[in-house]
């Protein structure tokens, strides 16, 4: 029931983990996070509460750049297997989702056909392989993120991260999603207080948008491809 992603300089697992902490109060019954770093995407997800994702982390996960989730099941029981991240067969698509999937069912018929395997019970992990599915046709990321999200009916806010980019994607349809300015990072949450210790400048993006986040830019685009200008507000917070 929570998204959170950051990109910038320096690691990335902290922010995530105390940006899920900030969105405990949406209510959730897992959590997980997958960061980025030389040797690929690393998932680490639980049933259970933030903290128990905390304790199950050895060592603080290294990666500049990553994705959280806390979920609310809609789609299969809080098990571990059924947390987010989901991943692509192969493990080089991450995804995180709030929202409901509504063709799912469709979808993932046809996946399973073309030789996808599932491990989850979830609306959400058809994203991550249809993602996968769309780079076997393109080389551009975007487009092929573009081109996933473009066939998917229902709710969604998503963010995404592919092996060997230092790039977090996004879109949203039906579910929130806001966009965190810093000097040197950029965040991506369901909600400001996810990001709120870090920044309080931010832009709120509206349904249909698609983000890209680098370390040093952002840019969001329709569904088209078509850039679009979004104003930046500064949040007046009083806890
Ligand atoms: N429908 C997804 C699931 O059941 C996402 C739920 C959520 O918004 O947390 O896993």
């Amino acid at each position: 029931c929570g998204i959170i992603a950051r990109i910038g300089h320096g690691s990335a697992a902290e922010t995530l983990l105390s940006g899920l902490e900030n969105l405990e109060y949406r209510g959730y019954d897992s959590a997980g996070i997958a960061v980025q770093n030389g040797s690929g995407v690393k998932v680490h997800k639980t049933s259970g509460e933030v903290s128990d994702l905390k304790s199950s982390l050895d060592s603080d996960p290294h990666g500049n750049m990553g994705i959280g989730h806390t979920r609310w099941s809609t789609h299969g029981p809080p098990t571990d297997e059924n947390a987010h991240p989901h991943t692509d067969t192969a493990g080089d698509v991450a995804v995180v989702h709030n929202g409901v999937i509504d063709n799912y069912d469709e979808l993932r018929t046809e996946l399973t056909a073309r030789g996808h395997e599932f491990e989850s019970d979830t609306d959400t992990e058809v994203i991550p392989h249809l993602i996968d599915e769309c780079l076997a046709t393109t080389d551009d990321t975007e487009q092929a993120v573009r081109e996933a999200v473009d066939t998917l009916e229902g709710s969604y806010a998503i963010a995404a991260i592919v092996d060997g980019e230092e790039r977090v994607y996004a879109a949203r349809k039906g579910s929130p999603l806001v966009l965190g300015l810093d000097e040197e990072e950029w965040y991506l949450a369901s909600d400001v207080p996810a990001f709120l210790d870090h920044t309080d400048e931010v832009i709120y993006l509206e349904d249909g948008d698609l983000v890209v986040l680098e370390p040093d830019s952002y840019r969001i685009t329709d569904l088209d491809g078509t850039p679009i200008e979004r104003s930046v507000d500064t949040v007046d917070w009083d806890p």
